[in-house]
């Protein structure tokens, strides 16, 4: 197993058992769910820090009833309403995205769950980890981009990880006493999608609308979109191999429509460790939340008498070629995998607006790859260059 997985994960703590949350992110789809865990656990957890960009109505919502310490509302122009609105309570309201980096450096908290969305998770993850904290990680974007200097900062600051991400959770899961022993591969599992099975004749005229229905999960739009078009699970290999302190070659990806597994282990005897249950996001926050522990709850259960089958199949690379270019860039790392998700985010985003057509996503991420310069080992201000630097000539391509 990885060096890293041999940090201490003991959980720090109050003193009073009770751990104090920072939830960057708290408004989206992990972070609403986060807070379902967190309220059915008050004798767990407290809330320290709610962030969110630009719902304030949800935000303020949340901070009524959780009572954290301090809110950041990522839009300063929404600034003024979120303070109006807890101007009785005995909670610091800031704005901005200076702001998150600040109160991410605050020691008012044991655990932060990183849960924003994308590239601006980065900063707030990185502080959070230069201040010893404990990391729930949820925003796979920190890791795609700078998993080298985050994770070695986080074997300096002796920082655990712990995934979020259902996959990296389930291997997570499966690695739980195997300290001594070597991972031969991870088998990351794919749903495939809402267009699973499709050909590019057909992805060609795919409108958002139908792109947003994934058949097994209800999660924010942009993921939503990556699943859709394999991104995802191309980010989660980048994902996995920093986790896990895995080589490209060891890290597989398997079809698995059901999404009942949710990834596997396989040690060097040839053994597979898998990680079973119904998809629901908050079994793995639950558990990244409360590790070592697990919290006993009334989620569905998987009966395995139930008629039905679990399969299995190769991923279709010829059409979901995004995975393609995540995997490679997986392969050549330097900068590679910061301007593959730079351009992915745009290219979702002009998806998310009807700018540019389900096709079209891939080829302005190929474009803007060949663009931008390599660089075999960025420095962090080099990984926010390519960054900029890929953000703006995939804009370049979309046309007005
Ligand atoms: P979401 O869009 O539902 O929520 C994103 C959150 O981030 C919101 O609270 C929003 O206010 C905040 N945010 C957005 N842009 C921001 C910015 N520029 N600065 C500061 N805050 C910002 O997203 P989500 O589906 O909850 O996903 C969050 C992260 O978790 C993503 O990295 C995603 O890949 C990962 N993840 C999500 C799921 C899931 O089921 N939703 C599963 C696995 C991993
Ligand atoms: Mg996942």
């Amino acid at each position: 197993m990885s060096e890293q997985s041999t940090i201490n994960y003991s959980s720090r703590g109050t003193g009073s058992g009770i751990k104090r949350i920072a939830l960057f992110g708290s408004t989206g789809s992990i972070g609403t769910q986060a807070l379902d865990v967190i309220r059915a656990n008050p004798n767990l957890f407290s809330v320290e820090i709610l962030t969110a960009q630009s719902n304030d109505e949800l935000l303020i919502k949340q901070a009524l009833e959780f009572q954290p310490n301090m809110v950041v509302i990522g839009d300063d122009k929404r600034y003024l309403k979120v303070k109006e609105a807890l101007k009785n309570e005995p909670i610091k309201v800031f704005a901005g995205e200076q702001s998150l980096e600040e109160v991410a450096a605050m020691d008012n908290y044991d655990m932060m769950l990183a849960a924003i969305v994308g590239f601006a998770g980065l900063k707030p993850t990185l502080k959070a980890v230069e201040t010893g904290k404990l990391i729930a990680l949820a925003n796979k974007e920190t890791l795609v981009v700078a998993g080298d200097i985050v994770m070695q900062k986080a074997v300096e600051k002796r920082v655990a990880v712990i995934p979020v991400d259902s996959e990296h959770s389930a291997i997570f899961q499966c690695l739980v006493g195997e300290t001594r022993n070597r991972i031969e591969k991870v088998v990351l599992t794919a749903s495939g999608g809402p267009f699973l099975g499709k050909k590019p004749n057909f992805l060609v005229n795919v409108k958002r609308d139908h792109a947003l229905q994934h058949p097994n999960w209800n999660m924010g739009a942009k993921i939503t979109i990556d699943s859709a078009t394999l991104m995802n699970k191309g980010l989660e290999m980048i994902e996995a191999k920093w986790l896990f302190n895995l080589k490209p070659e060891q890290v597989q990806v398997v079809v698995h429509p059901q999404s009942i597994i949710h990834s596997m282990v396989q040690f060097e005897d040839g053994s597979i460790k898998a990680q079973m249950g119904l998809p629901d996001m908050k079994l793995p926050i639950q558990y990244a939340l409360a590790f070592p522990q697990r919290i006993v709850n009334k989620f569905p259960r998987y009966d395995f008498r139930k008629p039905g089958q679990l399969t299995f199949e190769e991923p279709d690379t010829k059409t979901f070629r995004n995975l393609v270019l995540a995997t490679d860039a997986l392969y050549k790392g330097g900068n590679t995998p910061c301007v593959l998700n730079a351009a992915n985010e745009i290219a979702v985003y002009a998806f998310l607006r009807n700018r540019i057509g389900f096709l079209d996503m891939t080829d302005l991420i190929e474009r803007t790859i060949q663009h931008v310069p390599y660089i075999e080992k960025p420095t962090l201000e080099e990984y926010f260059e390519s960054d900029a630097e890929a953000r703006n000539f995939a804009a370049s391509l979309i046309k007005l």
